[in-house]
C-alpha cells in the first residue's frame, strides 16, 4: 500500500532529517534555529501552516536570538552607568517632559537622521535616565553607542592628543552612530579641553548623533567652557538639528521626602 510505503519513508527520513538538521544548524552556527525546528513543526502541523510559514517562523527565531545577543554586547560596550529604560520612567512624576516626545525619540528616527538630543535641567530630574533609556533602545535596534561623562570624553581626547592620535580618535568616534555626553557643566573645562570638545562635536556634526545632558542652561555654558565664543560655537553645532528638552522640578530621589532633611547617601550626581 502506498500509505505504508510513505510511512516507512517518513520514519526513515525522520531519523535522517533530525541528524541532518543537527549537522546543518551546527554548520550555520544557528542554535536557536536548531531548537525551534521540532517545536515549531508540531505547531505547524496542528495549525496547518504552509511550508513557507514554517520556514519563516524558524528563521525568525534565529534572527531574534541573534539580535538580542548583539544588543547585549552593544549595551555592555556602550558602558552605561546603569540600566535605565524608557519604560521605567515615571511621566506622572516628571510633568515637564511629554511622554509622546520621548516615545517619538524612542523610535530612533533621530539616530537615523543624525540629529541630536539635549536634556537640560537640575540634578535628579531624570536626564541621565532618559539619555540611557534612549541609548539602550539604540543598542537594541542595532546601533553602536558610547556613553561617558563630558569629563571622561575630554580625558580620552586629551590622551589621544598627547599621543599624537587625535585625528584617528576623532575619525573612530565619528563612526559611532550615537554618542552620549553626560553631565556637561558639572566640571568646568580648561581652554585646551574646551577646544578638544569643540572638535569632537564638530566631527559629528550632520554625521552622527549626540545626546548631551547638562545641569546648566545654555546661557551659562560660557562659564562651563571658560569662553563665550567657544561655548556659542559648541551650542550652534549641537542645536542645529536637535530636540532640546528642558526638565524641571525637584530631584526624583527626594520625592515624598521632607526636603529640609540632609540626604544620607547619594549615588553620584
Ligand atoms: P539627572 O541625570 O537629571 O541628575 P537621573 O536621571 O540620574 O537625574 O535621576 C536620578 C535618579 O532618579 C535615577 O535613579 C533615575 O532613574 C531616577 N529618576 C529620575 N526621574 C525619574 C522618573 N521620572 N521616573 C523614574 N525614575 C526617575
Ligand atoms: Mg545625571
Amino acid at each position: 500500500m502506498t500509505t505504508t510505503g510513505n510511512d516507512t519513508k517518513a520514519v526513515r527520513n525522520g531519523r535522517d532529517v533530525t541528524s541532518e538538521i543537527a549537522y546543518l544548524t551546527r554548520s550555520l552556527k544557528a542554535p536557536a534555529l536548531r531548537d525551534s525546528v521540532a517545536r515549531l513543526a508540531d505547531r505547524a502541523r496542528s495549525e496547518g501552516w504552509t511550508h513557507e510559514e514554517y520556514l519563516a517562523a524558524c528563521l525568525q527565531r534565529e534572527v531574534a536570538a541573534r539580535d538580542s545577543h548583539g544588543a547585549e554586547g552593544r549595551i555592555r560596550a556602550a558602558r552605561f552607568p546603569s540600566r535605565k529604560s524608557l519604560e521605567d520612567f515615571d511621566f506622572d512624576h516628571q510633568r515637564s517632559v511629554k511622554r509622546e516626545t520621548i516615545s517619538h525619540l524612542g523610535t530612533l528616527d533621530f539616530v537615523v537622521g543624525k540629529e541630536n538630543v539635549i536634556f537640560l535641567g537640575p540634578p535628579g530630574t531624570g536626564k541621565t535616565h532618559l539619555a540611557t533609556g534612549l541609548g539602550i533602545r539604540a543598542c537594541q535596534a542595532g546601533h553602536r553607542v558610547a556613553f561617558a561623562t563630558a569629563a571622561q570624553w575630554v580625558t580620552r581626547l586629551a590622551e589621544a592628543h598627547a599621543n599624537g592620535r587625535l585625528a584617528d580618535e576623532l575619525t573612530r568616534l565619528s563612526r559611532i552612530p550615537l554618542i552620549i555626553v553626560d553631565e556637561i557643566g558639572y566640571i568646568p573645562f580648561e581652554p585646551e579641553a574646551a577646544n578638544l570638545f569643540f572638535q569632537f562635536i564638530s566631527g559629528r556634526y550632520e554625521h552622527a548623533s549626540v545626546i548631551v545632558t547638562s545641569n546648566k542652561p545654555f546661557g551659562r555654558w560660557g562659564e562651563v567652557f571658560g569662553d563665550d565664543t567657544v561655548a556659542a560655537a559648541i551650542i550652534d553645532r549641537l542645536v542645529h538639528h536637535a530636540e532640546v528638552i528642558s526638565l524641571k522640578g525637584d530631584s526624583y530621589r527626594m520625592r515624598g521626602r521632607d526636603l529640609g532633611r540632609v540626604p544620607t547617601a547619594s549615588t553620584g550626581e
